[in-house]
């Protein structure tokens, strides 16, 4: 049966997510712990009691639950060096944490042990206007870079619907993409220069705005962006800027099925004005935004695409009625774009919050983050609809549709016995089928502890061996975020 003709479930309370001890623990001995860890941080930076741990011990996902031995806030980026520096003969795992909002199960304590938040590390240290880049400690929020930098004519293009919470520090270890990445592309094209501490205090700069020159030799960016705290703990970063494009239009259109979604999708990625996002929501997503307070008058029933085209005035004012022709010969007869700042960010606003309603609709949600070529679309998404209605299990589709990065989100109650085996099983049936339409695993939410299983269905042995190399090279033990990416990457103590 075709999405268009699903009804949305009603809304339900949200109840706590549930838990799942880890089966593979490190066994500590708790009672020790605490006074080891005041050693290495200032007064009343050491959280032990179930009460403080409990808001750790899940990401985003939820419905998977790892509660860690310790959580420690460092005050500044020293403090940070100096747990890293003990934190080696601790004998336990360590986490890094932005905001927790990660959806593939990155910043949880798989294996028991002591998560590092960085909510302290907050500092814009420097915003650089003639360089075009700025110097941001690992735990800004990116909605907060984004206030410093427009008064100043300049944006940071990555941006993650999660961006009111999200940090860099998240953003960077996750390789974070967003709805403007279609044409701006994802956090690695604008990270200059990474500091980083490692398990053994060390502090290293890779990079830097002079892209890896003078005192900063080894460029190694690359390894520490989408690393996933495999590797060592971000402590601050050098990010490329761009200015505020001139004119931006936003322009919304509905359509009655896959297939003209799709065309519209098709004709958008080939036409020069190079739209900066093509983003989509089906009838489900439409309806859940419409009936939150997040209501920006979508006609509800069709599947929704928003693009946006931005530029130099006379270039995007010249164009606008040649992207909303397109967006009607593939077939919609609803078409609306605006230029005014609060209709755009109003739809902004509904786009973005998409993703964090799911929550109302059930106790548990998983969202996928599988990227497809672009035609596979409805293929793929008919698949995602026809396997969630055979189990009797809701499936919304929100997602950056211009890079075919799809997030099918499985809307399933984790306490009624067999759902969450249920939605593993599809999940495993649409990777398998995503792997051989040419596709892949992430896109931008990272593997985590989620997808690590998927790895050896997209890599042959050579090549996790290689990949394993990497972490192992910086943290032999695997005591940085262990159980992660690899889901044989324990650690052993
Ligand atoms: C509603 C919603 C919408 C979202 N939309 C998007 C989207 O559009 N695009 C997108 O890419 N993602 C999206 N996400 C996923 C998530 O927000 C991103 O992955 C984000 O980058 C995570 O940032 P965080 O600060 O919450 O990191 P966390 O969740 O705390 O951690 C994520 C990973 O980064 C590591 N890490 C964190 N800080 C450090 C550090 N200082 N040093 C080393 N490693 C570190 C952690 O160990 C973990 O592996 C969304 C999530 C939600 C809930």
């Amino acid at each position: 049966m075709p999405a268009s003709a699903h009804s949305v479930a009603p809304l339900a309370a949200s109840a706590p997510a549930k838990d799942r001890a880890a089966t593979d623990r490190v066994g500590a001995d708790r009672r020790d712990l605490l006074p080891r860890l005041q050693r290495l941080l200032s007064r009343g930076r050491v959280f032990t009691s179930p009460a403080q741990l409990a808001g750790y011990a899940s990401d985003a996902l939820g419905y998977k639950s790892y509660p860690p031995d310790a959580v420690v806030i460092p005050a500044d980026a020293a403090e940070l060096v100096e747990f890293m520096r003990g934190a080696r003969d601790l004998g336990l795992p360590v986490m890094l944490r932005g905001a927790g909002t990660s959806l593939s199960g990155g910043p949880v304590a798989a294996q028991g042990g002591v998560i590092v938040h960085t909510s302290s590390l907050r500092h814009i240290r420097e915003i650089n206007r003639d360089g075009f880049w700025c110097e941001v400690e690992s735990g800004v929020a990116l909605n907060d870079l984004d206030a410093a930098l427009k008064p100043l004519g300049m944006f940071y293009p990555p941006d993650p619907s999660s961006g009111p919470v999200c940090t860099l520090g998240g953003n960077v270890a996750s390789n974070a993409g967003g709805a403007h990445c279609f044409r701006y592309g994802v956090t690695s094209h604008y990270v200059l220069g990474v500091e980083v501490v490692l398990l053994d205090g060390t502090v290293h700069r890779f990079g830097g705005p002079a892209g890896g020159r003078g005192r900063w030799r080894e460029d190694w960016r690359r390894f520490m962006v989408g690393s996933e705290g495999t590797l060592g703990a971000f402590t601050r970063f050098w990010l490329r800027l761009l200015p505020l494009p001139e004119k931006v239009w936003t322009l919304r259109a509905t359509y009655p099925d896959l297939r003209s979604i799709e065309a519209a999708i098709h004709a958008l990625v080939a036409h020069p004005s190079f739209p900066a996002a093509i983003e989509m929501l089906d009838p489900r997503g439409v309806a859940m935004v419409e009936g939150s307070r997040m209501a920006a008058g979508l006609p509800r029933g069709s599947f929704m695409l928003l693009t946006e085209i931005d530029g130099p005035a006379a270039l995007v004012d010249a164009r606008v009625a040649a992207v909303s022709d397109i967006l009607r010969r593939a077939g919609s007869d609803d078409v609306a774009f605006s230029d005014e700042e609060e209709t755009r960010r109003r739809l902004w606003k509904a786009r973005k919050a998409a993703g964090g309603l799911l929550g109302q609709l059930s106790p548990d949600f998983v969202v996928q983050d599988a990227v497809i070529p672009k035609g596979a679309l409805a293929e793929i998404l008919q698949l995602v609809y026809d396997e969630a209605d055979a189990a009797g299990i809701l499936a919304v589709n929100i997602f950056h549709a211009g890079d075919g990065n799809l997030h099918p989100n499985f809307v399933f109650n984790s306490r009624v016995p067999g759902e969450l085996e249920k939605v593993e099983r599809i999940g495993e049936r649409l990777m398998r089928r995503v792997i051989a339409v040419g596709g892949t695993l992430s896109g931008e939410h990272g593997i985590g502890n989620d997808k690590a299983a998927y790895m050896p269905l997209v890599y042959g042995p050579d090549s996790m061996r290689l990949q394993w190399a990497v972490p192992a090279a910086f943290n032999p033990r695997h005591q940085l975020n262990p159980l992660k990416v690899f889901g044989e990457r324990r650690f052993t103590g």
